[in-house]
């Protein structure tokens, strides 16, 4: 709220206190996603009277709560993640940390945690890197995992608007998400639960939409499936995989016309920075007179009819861990249904087409718009 004189979140005022024995770095094959964390953490306090505090950087370490802080009781916490690669020259490259700052501060809004200027954070942020510089892995496929956390801190079991908040953002040196290249996945479609519904927060990035999807996830691992695919309503559509996005490509067998397809933002769907930007490549990219590019509900029902015709050609998931993931089997109600893969290969033509245009903009290899914030 630009006419209150509470204090802005300020990165002009970040204060930085250096760990005395910097890590080495792993090597490459040891690193685990989000096992382990460079040696400092971002922290910024909030407050309803004075507002944004000023940022620190500190060691990494443990943090202190009142057992009474809502953030255990009633889910007051949100996050993002995005990543950080180093390019060629060695510089680091965030990937469209705008679109995090974004989202996070529309997660902040429904929860009513405090909100803060993008830019501000997202300048805090650089100096994090920065100051962790020498841990980020080379190579392609790995990267530095920012992880911005937001968390009510007020003590006290009311239920009611957080008095006092802590901001912190943590970062995690990955590796690629298929350390042997592609590995297509099995999906078990899910009817019998959930993921969001209209209404709801499904389109926020809340720790509370995580919890429950677990059991649902460790039933389809016991029928020998990777992920779920998550469906809505009577008419079941298909909305998200996992925690991914998820892409279909049909071709209509008359015509010759393809179809990449996905679900619309009607506030049931995480708005992913990956979806939004294969959206905008395949759009700019792909051939108008052989695509059309859809955001449209489509149902399980649909992919069934279409893979029965020989239409089902490609389909996979896309997020930030993986950027884009193939599938190449969907059980629905004990039947599967089989997505092509190129022949000896574990991924179809677009869905590597796309892997390419995303992996050369976030190494740097190539410059598009402003997708990387060079820090
Ligand atoms: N859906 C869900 C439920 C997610 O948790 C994520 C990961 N943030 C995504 C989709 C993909 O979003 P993004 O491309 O921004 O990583």
């Amino acid at each position: 709220d630009s006419t209150s004189n509470l204090s802005k979140l300020d990165s002009s005022k970040l204060q930085i206190t250096k760990i005395k024995t910097p890590k080495q770095p792993l090597p490459n094959d040891q690193l685990k996603f989000g096992q382990t964390f460079t040696d400092h953490i971002l922290k910024i306090q909030w407050n309803s009277e004075k507002g944004w505090g000023s940022p620190s950087i500190e060691p990494y370490g443990p943090i202190s709560l009142d057992p009474s802080a809502c953030v255990f009781h009633y889910s007051f916490e949100l996050f993002e993640g995005l990543k950080a690669y180093r390019d060629s020259k060695d510089q680091i490259r965030i990937f469209r940390p705008n679109k995090n700052m974004e989202r996070m501060n529309k997660s902040a809004d429904r929860i009513v945690l405090p909100t803060f200027e993008s830019d501000e954070l997202i300048k805090c942020i650089a100096e994090l890197i920065k100051l962790d510089k020498h841990l980020i892995p080379k190579d392609k496929g790995y990267s530095l995992y920012l992880r911005p956390t937001l968390i009510g801190t007020t003590a006290g079991l009311g239920v009611g608007t957080p008095t006092d908040a802590l901001l912190y953002v943590i970062t995690s040196p990955v590796g690629p998400y298929y350390s042997t290249g592609f590995k297509a996945v099995k999906l078990e479609a899910t009817d019998y639960a959930v993921r969001a519904w209209p209404g709801g927060v499904g389109d926020k990035k809340l720790g509370a939409n995580y919890a429950p999807c677990i059991k649902p996830q460790l039933e389809a691992a016991s029928r020998g499936y990777q992920q779920n695919l998550w469906l809505f309503g009577e008419e079941k559509y298909i909305t998200e995989v996992g925690t991914m996005n998820v892409f279909f490509v049909f071709k209509d067998s008359k015509t010759g016309k393809k179809e990449l397809v996905t679900a619309p933002l009607d506030g049931t769907i995480l708005e992913g920075v990956t979806r939004d930007s294969i959206l905008e490549l395949a759009r700019e990219r792909l051939d108008p007179n052989e695509w059309v590019i859809s955001e449209r509900y489509y149902s399980i029902y649909e992919v069934e009819e279409k893979a029965s015709k020989g239409e089902l050609i490609e389909a996979f998931g896309s997020g930030t861990a993986a950027v884009v993931s193939p599938i190449k089997e969907i059980g629905f109600h004990g039947k599967d249904i089989q997505v092509p893969l190129l022949e000896g290969e574990q991924f179809g033509q677009l869905t590597r087409d796309v892997a390419d245009w995303i992996a050369k903009i976030q190494y740097g290899d190539e410059e598009y718009k402003d997708w990387s914030y060079v820090v």
